[in-house]
């Protein structure tokens, strides 16, 4: 395929991304090594996506093999995958397509929340063992797991929920909801006048382990309101990993700097 850069290949990195940490990382990237071809992936599920520098591509890949494709089309020299904690398959794709591209691949993972005095958190499994929880811990709920998955609620035809999604969800929910669109970040101020003003009792978060959404917790500490957290998916194993853009960014230094 003919190279967009010309004669003068510059080196390719492609991000897999959908978070904050991958448009940082892209920003950081196009201010540090403007030598370097930055292409950053989205899923598509998000109608107006916040862009990041550099090159945007938008939709799947057709699963792992589609991956290893377009790494080879596209001659990519470096694969991070910046995808959210709880996007599972993308990052065994990424695994398996780097593996097979023979291309390096660094996992960006942000740490996940860890408890402090004062919170009460129920870890959960999965969003059914979330939904199987909440009758006996509330009957307000404050549900910030986002739009998919509101099926494992729909039938907690009891229980009231306040549902933050950046789009609107779709059917099947539960049927006393309220949606709530934005996106974070999110303030304190904001989040403890939410649990307030619509009386929440119990909260349900993934541990997303993002500083932009960690004021829920701080603000349902502070009002003894429960946590229900439902824990992170396994990842693969033997895969390199940063913890921020930082890290991320010195170990692309390190090979095109
Ligand atoms: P997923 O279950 O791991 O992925 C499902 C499929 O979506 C993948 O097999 C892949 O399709 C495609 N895909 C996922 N991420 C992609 C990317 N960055 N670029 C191109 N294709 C991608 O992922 P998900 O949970 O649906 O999340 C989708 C995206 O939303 C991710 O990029 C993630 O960073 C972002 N996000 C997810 C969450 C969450 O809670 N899950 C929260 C915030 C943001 P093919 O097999 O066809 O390649």
């Amino acid at each position: 395929m003919t190279d967009p850069d010309g004669p003068v290949r510059r080196p390719h990195v492609l991000i897999l991304g959908g978070t904050t940490e991958a448009r940082r990382l892209a920003a950081g990237l196009a201010d540090r090594l403007p030598g370097l071809r930055v292409t950053t992936s989205l899923a598509g599920r998000v109608a107006a996506p916040r862009l990041p520098a550099g090159e945007v591509r938008i939709g799947g890949f057709g699963g792992p093999d589609g991956l290893a494709h377009w790494l080879r089309e596209h001659a990519v020299d470096a694969l991070i995958d910046a995808t959210h904690p709880f996007a599972g398959t993308i990052s065994f794709n990424a695994a398996q397509a780097a593996a097979t591209a023979h291309v390096p691949l660094l996992a960006l993972r942000r740490p996940g929340w860890v408890p402090e005095p004062g919170d009460t958190w129920h870890p959960v499994a999965s969003l059914s063992e979330a939904a199987a929880a909440l009758p006996t811990l509330g009957h307000r709920v404050f549900l910030t797991t986002g739009r998919m998955g509101l099926a494992a609620f729909a039938h907690l035809t009891d229980l009231w929920f306040l549902v933050r999604s950046v789009d609107a969800p779709d059917p099947p929910f539960p049927p006393r909801m309220e949606a709530l669109l934005d996106r974070g970040p999110f303030t304190l101020e904001g989040e403890r006048a939410l649990l307030r003003d619509h009386r929440i009792d119990v909260l349900v978060t993934k541990d997303s382990g993002a500083a932009a959404t960690a004021p829920k917790l701080t603000a349902a500490r502070e009002a003894g309101v429960p946590v229900v957290v439902v824990r992170r998916p396994e990842t693969p194993q033997d895969v390199p990993t940063a913890e921020s853009p930082a890290e991320a960014m010195a170990w692309v230094c390190d090979r095109f700097a």
